[in-house]
């Protein structure tokens, strides 16, 4: 159950296994006095994975790679539904063309496992686009549709991250789950935003997640890489392993980021294989943004601080923030909805305000990007779509 979940709501599934780590770290975090006046909650976060066997995908097997990829099938991606309808593989759609009256836009397609590689074309009583924040935009505008909006791949956004990281006073035996389960929302929202973006808090069971893979903290630990030699032997390369990779932790902060219209999608002179234009992506990281992430490292770093005074926590970060972030592979904006065609490209429904039956599903509708992984948003808001487009039918 997650921040701000209605307390009667009914899951559909009950709660995945708390990890050990995740118990230690978030009773460690229990008598944490407010930041700056906010208070530190530790809340479940709501995940996209099975705690049980479902609908013919496993529960949770607990192997801690769900990024990039869950091999059990239990975390929950598009895949899921794409095998449940019919799909013409090896095809691209290279343009939509718009049709007189209440039809829909003609979809035309290459086959590139065909030798001559031809265009082809289906019509459909309803076209829905679900090709993310960067593959819509770019077949919107590769196909002339109507722009007068002029949003159409505008507002390109991303969440901002980085982490501390640092050695728990024990063994957290990372690894063994999904790569985080807890979080503090509680900086979602608050005064500085007139200044500074909100962005929330990861509590990681992943180890260093991005600022350092497994094997290379293995190899550091094992090895002289110049000379070939294993620096430790038996015992004492034991207890350094127990030392260190038990007891890996991180804590991760990743930020909004304002709707800017410079930042956008448009095409590029370049073409791919097929003759579609490539996309060419213009993107900076306002200062709003960046004083987020500051603000995001200062919390961290006073979390940290208050497991090093109480929990035996061992810091490795230097103290000053590096603002050496990652995005977070969370592309959102680029077709935005609103209620005005003047300034949106779609409706709420994800319906396009220009052309006839012509939807758009995925994170390129949002409007704002908030500071949580889109995910779950942009499943709600798809699921919306589809109740809307299957009352018309
Ligand atoms: S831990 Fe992640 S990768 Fe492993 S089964 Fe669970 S969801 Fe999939």
């Amino acid at each position: 159950m997650g921040h701000g979940h209605p307390a009667q709501h009914r899951l559909p599934h009950g709660r995945h296994r708390t990890q050990l780590g995740d118990g230690l770290v978030r009773a460690a975090l229990a008598g944490i006095d407010p930041i700056d006046g906010v208070p530190i909650t530790v809340v479940t976060t709501p995940q996209a994975r099975n705690s049980r066997d479902y609908q013919g995908r496993s529960a949770c097997q607990g192997n801690s790679s769900c990024i990039p990829i869950c091999p059990s099938g239990a975390k929950y991606d598009a895949g899921v539904h794409v095998r449940k309808v019919q799909v013409r593989t090896g095809c691209t759609v290279t343009r939509l063309v718009p049709r007189p009256g209440t039809a829909s836009p003609t979809v035309v397609f290459r086959d590139w496992t065909t030798t001559d590689r031809a265009e082809e074309q289906v019509n459909g009583t309803h076209v829905v686009v679900a090709l993310n924040a960067i593959e819509t935009p770019k077949l919107w505008l590769a196909s002339n549709l109507d722009n007068r909006s002029d949003q159409v791949g505008r507002n390109l956004m991303d969440h901002l991250a980085e982490e501390v990281v640092g050695l728990f006073g024990q063994p957290v035996f990372p690894f063994r789950g999904p790569q985080s389960t807890l979080s503090v929302e509680t900086f979602r929202d608050g005064d500085w935003r007139r200044t500074t973006g909100a962005f929330r808090i990861t509590l990681g069971n992943d180890g260093w997640g991005r600022t350092e893979a497994p094997a290379a903290a293995l190899d550091k630990i094992m090895w002289y890489p110049a000379a070939k030699q294993l620096k430790h032997y038996g015992q004492d390369l034991q207890d350094r392993l127990a030392h260190r990779v038990t007891r890996m932790m991180r804590i991760g902060y990743s930020t909004e980021q304002l709707p800017d219209p410079a930042n956008r999608v448009t095409l590029s002179d370049q073409r791919d294989g097929l003759d579609i234009p490539r996309p060419k992506i213009t993107y900076k990281i306002d200062d709003y943004s960046k004083r987020a992430l500051a603000y995001g490292h200062s919390v961290a770093r006073r979390l940290w601080q208050h497991l090093q005074d109480t929990a035996g926590a061992e810091n490795i970060d230097p103290l000053q923030p590096t603002l050496k972030y990652n995005g977070a592979g969370h592309p959102m904006g680029t077709t935005r909805m609103g209620t005005d065609r003047a300034t949106a490209v779609v409706n709420a429904d994800g319906l396009s305000h220009a052309h006839t039956n012509l939807w758009v599903v995925g994170s390129s509708v949002f409007p704002t990007a908030g500071t949580a992984n889109p995910t779950l948003t942009l499943a709600a808001l798809t699921l919306r779509t589809a109740d809307k487009l299957a009352a018309t039918l």
